[in-house]
């Protein structure tokens, strides 16, 4: 297999795109016609105050909510009307809330079985929770990229919550997935950890189409390669990190007195 250049069609094409995606709960607009483009190779931040409409765009782009009205495609596909299934096997993943995270479980297990959970039936997982098998394989890949490996043996309950985080992350990684969607992954972390799993973040937008959803402008402007500014639902502004930081409306409505 050659290496894809340029004009590669698979490379061209984004991975997710939504056109004028809106979501209503009953009066309420929480994401009112928000275009985007996530795409291999690119870190996309997507920031704005708290209500703004961030996890429920995350939760559109994850199939977890269905839209109300617009237009939303995954590899170029219709997926407005998916279910949430299909999202996960067309390659979209997303970090996991830490109530997924098993406590009494080690990291290989808790990877495994989101691995499993995502790649095999149901009927699949309980049998094969103490088989050996192709999602053992997976999940040791994605302990090992987020840097987990030394332990992956050990009890998730007793991980540091910059740990639980990585955990998180390679439970999303175990299924292989093209696009990751990242809802605030560094949320209470001290600024070391922080700085590690920016790094992570990065490294992991070579190879994915990455959203990551983050109120520290710091780690937002040093990894970003666009950006998307939501106020109210809307997107008040789209670019590089260095349009956004140059841009007045950002400045009046955000940045100068954000939380
Ligand atoms: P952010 O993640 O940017 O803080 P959210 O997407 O959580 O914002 O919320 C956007 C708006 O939508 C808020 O006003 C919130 O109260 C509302 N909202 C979010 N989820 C629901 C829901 N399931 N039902 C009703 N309103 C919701
Ligand atoms: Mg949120």
């Amino acid at each position: 297999m050659s290496a894809p250049g340029i004009a590669d069609p698979a490379l061209l094409r984004p991975a997710l795109e939504a056109v004028g995606l809106t979501k209503r709960f009953g009066g309420l607009v929480a994401v009112g016609g928000v275009s985007l483009t996530l795409r291999v190779g690119e870190l996309h931040a997507v920031i704005g105050p708290n209500g703004a409409g961030k996890s429920t765009l995350t939760n559109l782009l994850s199939g977890e909510l269905r839209p109300t009205s617009g237009e939303l495609r995954v590899n170029g596909e219709d997926a407005m009307r998916w279910p949430a299934w299909r999202f996960a096997r067309a390659g979209i993943g997303r970090s996991f809330q830490r109530t997924d995270v098993l406590r009494e479980m080690t990291v290989l297990e808790n990877v495994r079985l989101a691995a499993q959970a995502r790649l095999t039936p149901a009927r699949r997982l309980l049998r094969s929770a103490a088989a050996e098998g192709p999602p053992i394989a997976a999940a040791e890949v994605a302990i090992a990229r987020v840097g987990l490996s030394a332990a992956a043996g050990r009890v998730a309950g007793t991980l540091s919550h910059g740990q639980q985080r990585q955990l998180e992350i390679a439970m999303a990684l175990a299924a292989g997935p093209t696009v990751l969607l990242l809802d605030e992954p560094l949320a209470g972390m001290g600024p070391e950890e922080s700085e590690r799993l920016a790094a992570l973040l990065r490294e992991l937008a070579r190879d994915h189409a990455l959203l990551l959803i983050e109120h520290d402008m710091d780690v937002v402007f040093a990894v970003a390669d666009c950006m998307t500014v939501m106020v109210d639902g809307q997107v008040l502004e789209h670019g590089t990190p260095a349009q956004v930081r140059g841009s007045a409306a950002v400045r009046d409505a955000y940045l100068g007195h954000a939380a």
